[in-house]
């Protein structure tokens, strides 16, 4: 029997511990730090956008918005960022969890997400891509690309999600070399 959020909230809610935060080198917050409250569980978790397909910005979106398209799947960029690159691959066909993809698709997802990541480390002066799926703000399937940048110790890690809205954007001119750089890897 798997522990219910109620029986979870229970036992941890008192009992909250702070991780030693300041020892970590990847950690991008300073100063006095204590952890939030946890909140009481809800009846039901809120919609996420495009639930069921209804309204989904991603399926009505035309091709044109996207750096990369076959006959399954799109790719596209947002930004300037504050990584060099941020890139999301997601399926034509409005589809929820990984678990629920076609055989078909899943397999050539795998070929992708590797095709993806070496376009995306093909920019240069990339010291990893982090490949990441969460899924908890909209319900059509996507993919992350997060390109971080090389030989600064600090960026490493999942941090380099949080880091990407601390560091200013990348000038336009520069963003846009390394956008048009995925583009020609991946023709
Ligand atoms: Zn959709």
């Amino acid at each position: 029997m798997p522990e219910t959020p109620e029986q979870l909230w229970r036992r941890a809610a008192g009992d909250l511990r702070m991780p030693p935060v300041h020892e970590w080198e990847t950690f991008p917050f300073d100063g006095d730090m204590r952890p939030r409250p946890l909140r009481e569980p809800v009846m039901r978790e809120g919609p996420r956008h495009g639930e069921g397909g209804v309204d989904c910005r991603r399926c009505t979106a035309p091709d044109e918005e996207y750096l990369w398209t076959n006959e399954r799947w799109r790719l596209y960029v947002i930004g300037p960022t504050g990584l060099p690159l941020v890139a999301l691959l997601e399926p034509r066909e409005h589809y929820g969890e990984p678990g629920d993809l076609p055989v078909e698709l899943a397999a050539e997802l795998g070929v992708l997400l590797g095709r993806v990541e070496r376009a995306v480390r093909s920019i240069g002066e990339i010291g990893r891509v982090h490949v990441c799926r969460w899924g908890d703000g909209s319900e059509h399937l996507h993919w992350w690309f997060m390109a971080r940048p090389a030989r600064i110790p600090q960026l490493i890690g999942s941090f380099a999600a949080i880091w990407d809205d601390i560091l200013p954007p990348l000038p336009e001119d520069v963003w846009r070399a390394n956008v048009d750089a995925v583009a020609e890897a991946l023709r």
